[in-house]
């Protein structure tokens, strides 16, 4: 049985760890090829595009893929919509694999919007110096808020345009809450920006907004194509594959991950 996880997510990484030692899988893991040093999973891997979603259905017929994952991050809409193209288009089952979003406790003080757009439109009301989380990519949304100043952190160093007025952070989490309630005070930030990416290795930023009292623009999950089913941990993903091989008669058993 060949599997074609889709990845670029600690989710995707846990996987195919749980599935490489089976016998009787070969799991192949995709990666964009976004980031200069990628945590390859272990079993095979591919970098870069398909090129797009009849690429991608060539690259699944051509490697006699018999099912997808697809575990990319929640906000890596276009994989995604490819995946679904391009399983329906060659007959392949596919799976997508999303973390549950975060939900707002007590004291938090959200804000939701639809895009990156829609966050810097609110960012001028709510204060002056933000603490953007959202990735390197799309920070051309925040360039002309030249009244405010941005601490933005990311993986890789963003490129123009951006912010007039920024200081960049190259980090990639887990963060801890310590080190988060640091950045807010040492910072001064008044506002924190954010995509509902959900998992527990970046929510401390969100706990220490709620107990600095910052506001928090939480932008929201693009939706995932219409009827692909969803798991939301890797160990529901690993019981959709075992249902998959009994129903077809393969001979392997995957276990629940580690
Ligand atoms: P995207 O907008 O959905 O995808 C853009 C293009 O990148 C796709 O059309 C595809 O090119 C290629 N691509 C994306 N993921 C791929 C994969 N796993 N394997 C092979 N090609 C892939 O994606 P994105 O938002 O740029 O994210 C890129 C990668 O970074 C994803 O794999 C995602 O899991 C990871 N990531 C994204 C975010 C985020 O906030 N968006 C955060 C953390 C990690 P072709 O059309 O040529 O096939």
């Amino acid at each position: 049985m060949h599997l074609l996880v889709l990845g670029g997510t600690t989710e995707a990484r846990r996987l195919a760890e749980s599935l490489v030692p089976v016998e009787g899988i070969k799991v192949t893991s995709s990666l964009a090829g976004r980031v200069a040093r990628p945590r390859f999973p272990p079993g095979e891997v591919r970098v870069g595009g398909f090129g797009g979603a009849d690429g991608m259905a060539e690259w699944l017929r051509a490697h006699r893929v018999d099912a997808v994952i697809d575990a990319t991050h929640p906000f890596a809409g276009t994989i995604s919509f490819n995946a679904a193209g391009a399983a329906a288009a060659v007959h392949v089952p596919l799976l997508a694999l999303r973390r549950p979003g975060w939900v707002p406790s007590d004291g938090d003080l959200w804000h939701v919007t639809d895009s990156l757009a829609g966050a810097a439109e609110l960012l001028p009301a709510l204060g002056r110096r933000i603490f953007l989380t959202t990735g390197r990519m799309g920070l051309a949304a925040f360039a002309r808020l030249d009244a405010l100043w941005f601490l933005v952190r990311s993986v890789d160093a963003p490129e123009a345009p951006c912010p007039p007025r920024m200081e960049v952070l190259l980090d990639r989490g887990p963060f801890s809450l310590d080190g988060e309630r640091d950045l807010l005070r040492r910072h001064r930030i008044d506002v924190l920006v954010t995509k509902d990416s959900g998992g527990a290795a970046t929510a401390p930023k969100l706990t220490a907004a709620r107990e600095a009292g910052v506001p928090v623009v939480v932008v929201r999950r693009p939706p995932v194509p219409d009827g692909v089913p969803v798991a939301g941990t890797p160990e529901e993903a690993v019981a959709w594959l075992r249902d998959l091989a009994a129903a077809n008669g393969w001979t392997a058993a995957p276990c629940p991950p580690r």
